[in-house]
């Protein structure tokens, strides 16, 4: 599904937030992301959805060189290839929870109505069949992630990216989300989890330690496509 080759990621100001990273992720695979604040966490998410690109190295998505794609079409590749869910949900205020969906699937050229239908799909798919017509504001913490969560796989993206997606909710609302993120794996798409709770990495297939920058330890795929152990 993505492979980084020695990526290392230095920020304007000197800071080296990826130190050579090599990271293999295969299709269907289901893992968590994890380290102390600072460790690069979020830079390897940006990273990995080529949000950002690296200083060196290189990053193979879907079987694409991205460095190597003009902006337009890297663009278009990471839309229909790639969903984000966020700590914070960002989603827009003012705007029913269908409407935030149906929004999420501007880039995939189907007509408003067709793209409303898709989102009350999606929406009861993730138990919010009812709350379509909710405002951000008159949803709990955990149906707003919901909601984000359906937007980032209306468009049925094969790679879903997901960055302290439990952390602003209770462990009720965040066992919830874990669950909807499992589904959904179970459904075949690759879901990598950043999390600083190693509770809930330890429950998942793989885990990928970092610390300064760099993956010490990563546990590997089931389907052994990457070695187990220490890598460093
Ligand atoms: P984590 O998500 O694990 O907390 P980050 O990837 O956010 O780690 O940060 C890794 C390192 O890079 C930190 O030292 C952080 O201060 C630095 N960093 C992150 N983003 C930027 C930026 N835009 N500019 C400069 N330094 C940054």
């Amino acid at each position: 599904m993505i492979t980084l080759t020695d990526v290392s990621k230095t920020y304007s100001g000197g800071v080296t937030a990826l130190d050579t990273v090599r990271l293999d992720i295969a299709r269907g695979e289901l893992l968590a992301i994890v380290g102390p604040s600072g460790s690069g966490k979020s830079t390897m998410l940006h990273i990995l959805g080529t949000l950002d690109k690296p200083t060196t190295g290189t990053v193979h998505l879907d079987g694409w060189d991205t460095g190597a794609l003009p902006d337009a079409r890297l663009s278009a590749l990471r839309a229909r290839t790639v969903g984000f869910v966020f700590q914070q949900f960002h989603l827009a205020p003012g705007t029913s929870a269908r409407d935030n969906v149906a929004d999420g699937l501007l880039y995939t050229g189907l007509r408003p109505v067709e793209r409303r239908r898709r989102a009350a799909e999606v929406l009861g798919r993730v138990g919010l069949g009812h709350r379509l017509d909710h405002e951000p504001h008159e949803l709990s913490g955990g149906e707003r992630q919901r909601v984000a969560i359906a937007r980032a796989v209306a468009g049925r993206p094969a790679l879903l990216l997901a960055d302290e997606p439990t952390g602003a909710l209770d462990s009720a609302a965040g066992a919830g989300v874990m669950r909807l993120l499992r589904d959904l794996h179970a459904a075949g798409t690759t879901v990598v989890i950043i999390t600083h709770d190693r509770e809930l990495a330890a429950g998942l297939p793989r885990q990928v330690r970092m610390r300064d920058g760099r993956i010490v330890e990563d546990t590997g795929s089931r389907s052994g496509t990457a070695l187990p152990g220490v890598v460093r």
